[in-house]
């Protein structure tokens, strides 16, 4: 059965928080300090998670799944549920290109401790990587994530593409008067690599509520500055995926903007999110959360769970309101949803 909400959308795609906490303190994300970390108890155990992924992929034929936070890889023994995530099988009659194959098993990580990392996850099963990297410049690095740590997330870069994932991608935050000056360098730095790098608008999710409408480099600007110097074409569909994706016409490879202020995607969304605390959300900025710790904790049956888990899905929205009066940014930061 497939869980598709009021607007005719089908989910696919689980991403799932395994930590709220984690080893930067990136300032469009969380503050220097004094962010609330949730109770080791409070946090769904791997047990837990895998539980609710079976149910997901096993009764709803959600076929991919990615795992961030926080930072996922400040949780131990990341490997060992990576590898549970990683034998879930999407049913055969499924209506999905993985039907009767193991699910896409994604992660979404810093890249600080990846070159430690890499190989294990590799052989865990899992599939593709995305390391966030917002400049190339040691100095200005700190600046953003405050912690000084570019040489190890580069390393950590090299050691995802020599692990062999496939692919690897490159997310990179953009904000204006911060790292504006460096969307030609790091679209270069994607080339050399050929690796994907993603820019990303910023987006109202920090924990200090300092974003601003005008703090906000739009996809249009951003594939403008690119196309002067690196000319490319706008690859077609991009379906439900987030970003929007274009080819240098030289052969150098794809890059991607994720326009989730300019131009946002709701109308193709796919996703559903399950935070640390096994809070279920259906969008990032979700005002409503469905609490399946609770269930879990409750004794509750697979078949009340997925009953939550549709009951959830039937109340999400058409689409987010940034940039509206109507919009109501969610009570959560995107460290604490997992983005
Ligand atoms: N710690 C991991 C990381 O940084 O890749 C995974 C979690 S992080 C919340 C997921 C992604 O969200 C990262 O690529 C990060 O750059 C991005 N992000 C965080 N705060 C954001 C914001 N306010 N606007 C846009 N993207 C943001
Ligand atoms: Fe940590 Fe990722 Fe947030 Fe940066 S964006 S503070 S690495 S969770």
């Amino acid at each position: 059965m497939q869980l598709i909400d009021p607007f005719g959308r089908t989910v696919r795609d689980l991403r799932i928080s395994i930590t709220d906490r984690c080893n930067f303190r990136c300032a469009y994300c969380m503050p220097e300090e004094g962010m609330a970390w949730l109770d080791r108890k409070e946090i769904l155990t791997f047990e837990e998670i895998s539980r609710l992924a079976s149910i997901c992929v096993g009764r709803f034929d959600v076929d991919s799944i990615r795992l961030t936070g926080g930072e996922p890889t400040v949780r131990a023994h990341l490997p060992v549920l990576v590898g549970k995530l990683s034998q879930l099988k999407v049913r055969s009659g499924a209506d999905s290109p993985r039907a009767g194959k193991k699910i896409d098993l994604a992660l979404t990580t810093n890249g600080a401790t990846l070159r430690l990392l890499a190989n294990e996850l590799k052989t865990a099963g899992l599939e593709r990587i995305n390391i966030s990297l917002d400049t190339l410049q040691s100095e200005k690095f700190f600046r953003i994530t405050r912690r000084d740590h570019l040489t190890n997330v580069l390393d950590g870069i090299d050691a995802a593409i020599h692990a062999g994932f496939s692919p690897v991608k490159i997310n990179a935050v953009i904000q204006r008067g911060v790292n504006d000056d460096e969307i030609l360098a790091l679209a270069r730095f994607g080339r050399e690599k050929q690796v994907e790098i993603r820019f990303i608008e910023f987006m109202p999710l920090d924990a200090q509520g300092e974003w601003r409408a005008n703090s906000v480099v739009g996809q249009d600007e951003i594939v403008a500055q690119i196309n002067q110097v690196f000319p490319l074409e706008q690859v077609a569909a991009r379906g439900a995926a987030p970003a929007d994706r274009w080819r240098y016409l030289d052969g150098g490879g794809t890059v991607g903007v994720i326009p989730s202020v300019t131009k946002p995607f709701c109308g193709d969304c796919d996703r559903v999110r399950l935070t640390a605390e096994g809070q279920f959300r259906t969008c990032l900025f979700s005002t409503t959360e469905f609490d399946l710790r609770a269930k879990l904790r409750g004794g509750a049956s697979d078949d009340a769970i997925a009953a939550e888990i549709e009951r959830a899905v039937g109340t999400k929205w058409a689409g987010h309101a940034i940039g509206n009066v109507t919009f109501v940014r969610p009570k959560r930061s995107m460290s604490q949803i997992g983005g």
